[in-house]
């Protein structure tokens, strides 16, 4: 496998030039950049979002050593009106050797409107046979994690293709239980870096990211600090290389 740790998780039309350096910097030398449009309303705008992501972004990152991998798939702060249209497309997009996932997909409200969209896209995971990453919202955690799982049961996904992120000790059990990956996005709001290294067993099957995003603070390159942290306490570097890169070069083929 190549030197270099794997961004899992993160949204490239929001990094900032600077940010981009920062990843290059810190030794990331590649990323999967997740599909969101916040509140949108028409299926154009997440299609002219997956073109953006694979065509500019993808070019821009490679101007820094950042190869950028994409996932597509309707985010649920921004379910269009016309959704289905988008989930109809899907397939299309993946076809295309750089996008090789569905995501950031997943629920919040726990609404049947979000349930419907959710099932729609595992269901293209699944006949696309490719990865799934789902997010988990800030509140209700267990209840709605245990929804989402259930349509995935009934959908019928490779429990090892889906990535159940934003993961921390409340529903660690329930995506190792379905033999889900977690995703483990590494900031305080989300998970630390001394919570991991304590329950390094739960979470070993995992993939660290800093899911970076322009609406709340955080750092385009935060997860790596995760790992100098994990480094500095003498984590197994097999475990450590693992969680930054391995897991999600084998997960999508990277
Ligand atoms: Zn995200």
């Amino acid at each position: 496998m190549s030197k270099g740790y794997i961004e899992s998780h993160t949204h490239a039309g929001m990094i900032p030039y600077a940010g981009f350096q920062a990843m290059a910097d810190k030794g990331i030398n590649k990323a999967m950049s997740c599909a969101i449009v916040l509140a949108a309303r028409h299926a154009e705008s997440y299609f002219d979002h997956f073109r953006m992501i694979e065509g500019f972004y993808r070019k821009l990152a490679a101007s820094f050593g950042i190869e950028l991998f994409s996932a597509v798939g309707v985010h649920p702060a921004g379910i269009p009106d016309d959704w289905p249209r988008v989930i109809e497309s899907l397939p299309d997009f993946i076809s295309s050797d750089t996008v090789v996932a569905i995501g950031e997909v997943g629920m919040n409200q726990n609404s049947t409107l979000e349930k419907d969209v959710l099932r729609a896209q595992l269901e293209v995971a699944k006949s696309c046979n490719v990865p799934a990453i789902i997010h988990t919202p800030k509140e209700n955690r267990p209840a709605v994690v245990d929804e989402m799982l259930n349509i995935a049961g009934r959908v019928g996904v490779d429990p090892t293709l889906l990535v159940i992120d934003h993961a921390h000790l409340d529903i660690i059990g329930q995506i190792n239980d379905f033999g889900a990956v977690p995703g483990l996005t590494m900031r305080v709001q989300n998970l630390t870096a001394d919570v991991l290294v304590e329950h390094l067993d739960l979470f070993a099957r995992g993939m660290m990211n800093s899911d970076y995003s322009n609406i709340m603070p955080n750092d385009p390159a935060g997860f790596v600090d995760a790992v100098e942290y994990m480094q500095a306490r003498q984590v197994d570097e097999n475990i450590i290389n693992a969680l930054a890169r391995d897991n999600a070069a084998r997960l999508y083929h990277i």
